[in-house]
């Protein structure tokens, strides 16, 4: 039977488009800058895509600021984690998971301060194992990063990847062989190689659809 379950951290385990528009609000006001260039803010930042470092190269340049990067940098790592809310639902559908007898992991591409982020979620201690790209060295949507969580859990690479990005946890997790469930973020799906088994809101919602599964499976 597939005892085992991974989960996306930004906008998937923890609501990063939520996380950033209230930091966003902050630093904007912080530097003196109108409300209104939050979207100025945003479209620099890619939904996260855009490395730190060169996200407050360009904030920077386009707002003027005389605060060195480094420190920027700084400011930004030690606040950062603060600004994400903890899920209390989130954490009630993984214990509810785990108490079934089925190992979590989390599978996120980004750099080591994501354990600060699941730390200050109070997460952490719900999961058997954290995977982070950069201390793993190796990416979604690369089958090794699932392997590496499956191995660390001491179980078979059987069960489900939850996320909200297509091509790293979707195509990943159809890659490793596992069954998928998109977090959708109110998008349509729209690759045409590989498709989610299921869609889902919210973690709690893609936890439901797990358990469900897994009374009607024969095995
Ligand atoms: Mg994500």
């Amino acid at each position: 039977m597939d005892r085992l379950a991974l989960f996306d951290v930004d906008n998937t385990l923890l609501d990063r488009q939520a996380a950033f528009e209230h930091w966003g609000a902050d630093f904007l006001v912080a530097h003196d800058i109108a409300s209104s260039e939050f979207s100025t803010l945003s479209s620099i930042d890619n939904d996260g895509v855009t490395p730190r470092d060169a996200f407050f190269a360009q904030v920077k340049e386009r707002f003027g600021i005389a605060t060195s990067l480094e420190q920027l940098l700084e400011d930004y790592h030690r606040a950062y984690a603060s600004y994400y809310p903890a899920p209390l639902e989130t954490i009630q559908a993984l214990r509810k998971l785990r108490a079934g007898g089925w190992k979590l992991g989390v599978v996120t591409n980004g750099p080591p301060s994501q354990l600060t982020k699941l730390d200050a979620a109070h997460l952490t201690s719900e999961f058997d194992v954290v995977c982070v790209s950069a201390i793993v060295g190796i990416q979604k949507p690369n089958v090794g990063i699932f392997e590496d969580a499956a191995r660390r859990c001491g179980v078979d690479l059987r069960g489900w990847m939850v996320g909200d990005t297509p091509g790293t946890d979707i195509e990943g997790g159809w890659r490793a062989g596992l069954r998928t469930i998109w977090i959708t973020r109110g998008r349509t799906w729209a690759e045409t190689e590989y498709k989610p088994d299921a869609n889902a809101q919210s973690v709690p919602e893609a936890i439901a659809i797990i358990l469900a599964a897994e009374d009607t499976d024969p095995s």
